[in-house]
């Protein structure tokens, strides 16, 4: 686990939970423009998305990294299980890295899975 007590790593530089929130924001603009149209982005999404982190202390749980680029997997399909999209167990957080390759390292995965 982490040496970094209390803190989250962005890009590699230590930093407070509320500066990684507040990178993660801007991270995430690019991607929200995407993803409004499908109707992904509600705010139970963003809540859900964000308890999952904070309860996995925005460590990846594959490779154990901090901070940085983190996605929340949905252990049960986004798209199967409507009904345990915003079930905070059934999201788990892993760094993009981790995550991509876990869906095949392209970015399909993104919208469908
Ligand atoms: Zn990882
Ligand atoms: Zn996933």
């Amino acid at each position: 686990m982490s040496d970094y007590k209390g803190k989250v790593l962005i890009d590699g530089v230590p930093a407070t939970v509320a500066e990684y929130k507040q990178w993660e924001a801007k991270l995430r603009a690019t991607e929200i423009k995407h993803e409004r149209k499908r109707g992904r982005y509600t705010i139970a999404y963003k809540r859900w998305r964000m308890a999952v982190l904070e309860r996995d202390l925005f460590t990846c749980t594959l490779c154990g990294c901090v901070g940085g680029h983190l996605e929340v997997h949905h252990k049960q399909s986004y798209a199967k299980h409507p009904d345990l999209r915003e079930e905070i167990d059934n999201g788990v957080t892993m760094c993009y890295e981790c995550h991509s390759e876990l869906h095949g390292g392209h970015w399909g995965w993104f919208y469908d899975k």
